[in-house]
């Protein structure tokens, strides 16, 4: 169940969102590696440039008429853009202005849609093909609907004016505290979603957020993401919780869902397939909804002690795990490529961002090998997965606690204008 208004994530608009997400991108096997490095690559440039977007989604309480008329629109929209998908394949055209001149004027005579959704039905089928040329795109019937300023008004408190087929529908929308706040930050911008199971609209709307300056601290609370624990901070706390009692161990959550996949992945029958599908769902909602408790513990903790937050660069964490061709090796392997650290990074940068708190990335090469204490490097250091004990000063600690100290050290050492920053 959604609530009526909820922040969803920050949202770049010129990466495709999955399609669980709201956006057109091929749904991912559950399996797979998710190309995390090469995401989190785009959002670490995007960050100097692009300024701070969230999105809201907030439900919409139509009449039965007003639902109707939005069907149909949604409906109609998505055939055309299908329509126009067929052309643009054919004819091999990934430009906007071209694909325009090719179908504009048949478009709107045939399936009646008004010039600006004809505009928009152009764009978002380009920007779909210009994804893949391999492939003709394809949209679901329901699939989101880009109202613009043109096409949508914002008509009082709670209240939307969208263009449909049978004119203007002046709706109402629910919105919670979290929104109200943001309420008058919302742009003329709006993507229309449809969830055909619970029969209910929702728009899912830019706002610009508040950027405040942050702070330049003067100490870095240490994070280490890692395998047993997903979160081991610098001041010696294991952060690896979700929110609700059934929820409580994350760990025994993973392993369930990992030999459940394991399991239906070996039957590989239609019907395997299909619960698969089915548990991906709910497999990404938890991890999505433990990753938000993570970051926002984080930064609540580094923004209650006025410091940073120190993190590993860790653009090569899947080679350097993949290079463990150890029984242990695999055993991590299939942990860590479960989990969307990448996700969890990009929720700890943005929630940061808000609160006005750094966040700085560090070179990883040696912080679970280092001794905290006495700064002595070496790979005997490290007893086990678990285990730091230092040779040298024969100081001990979990290994994870170990690494986090270290960040968080190496960031504090950092000159703020060579650091990367990551917000
Ligand atoms: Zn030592």
């Amino acid at each position: 169940m959604i609530p009526s208004c909820v922040l969803v994530h920050q949202k770049w608009r010129r990466m495709p969102l999955p399609s669980g997400m709201g956006g057109n991108a091929p749904r991912r096997q559950a399996d797979r590696p998710t190309g995390d490095t090469i995401q989190l690559t785009c959002i670490l440039n995007l960050w100097y440039t692009a300024c701070m977007k969230q999105t809201l989604l907030v439900k919409l309480t139509p009449t039965p008429e007003q639902r109707a008329a939005l069907v149909r629109t949604l409906e109609t929209f998505n055939a055309a853009c299908n329509d126009m998908a067929a052309t643009a394949f054919a004819e091999q055209c990934a430009n906007k202005v071209d694909l325009q001149k090719l179908v504009y004027y048949d478009i709107r005579e045939r399936f009646g849609l008004s010039s600006q959704m004809t505009i928009r039905a152009i764009a978002k089928v380009v920007e779909a093909y210009k994804r893949d040329r391999t492939i003709q795109p394809h949209f679901r019937p329901h699939g989101a609907m880009v109202y613009d300023e043109r096409i949508c008004r914002f008509t009082g408190p709670g209240r939307i004016s969208l263009l449909t087929l049978d004119g203007r529908a002046d709706i109402p929308f629910r919105f919670g505290a979290y929104a109200a706040g943001r309420l008058e930050r919302m742009r003329g911008q709006a993507d229309l979603l449809y969830c055909k199971r619970s029969a209910t609209f929702f728009l899912s709307v830019t706002v610009d957020a508040p950027e405040p300056t942050p702070e330049e601290p003067a100490d870095y609370l240490g994070i280490d993401l890692g395998i047993i624990a997903l979160a081991a901070t610098s001041d010696g706390e294991f952060l690896n919780y979700s929110t609700g009692p059934k929820h409580a161990h994350v760990n025994q959550v993973r392993a369930r869902y990992s030999r459940f996949r394991a399991k239906l992945q070996k039957k590989g029958t239609k019907s395997a397939k299909r619960l698969l599908k089915k548990r991906s769902g709910r497999e990404r909602r938890f991890v999505k909804d433990v990753n938000h408790c993570l970051s926002k513990a984080m930064v609540s903790t580094a923004k209650g002690t006025s410091r940073g937050i120190a993190l590993e660069d860790l653009k090569h964490i899947r080679e350097r795990i993949r290079a463990k061709q150890t029984v242990t090796g695999k055993r991590q392997r299939r942990v860590l490529h479960s989990w969307a650290f990448a996700q969890l990074r990009a929720f700890i940068a943005y929630k940061a961002q808000l609160a006005g708190v750094r966040v700085v990335l560090v070179d990883p090469r040696n912080t679970s090998r280092t001794c905290s204490h006495c700064g002595h490097c070496e790979k005997a250091n490290r007893k086990s997965q678990a285990k730091f004990l230092c040779v040298v000063c024969g100081f001990s600690a979990h290994a994870d606690l170990n690494a986090a100290v270290n960040i968080g050290r190496r960031a504090a050492v950092i000159p703020p204008d060579v650091a990367p920053r990551a917000g």
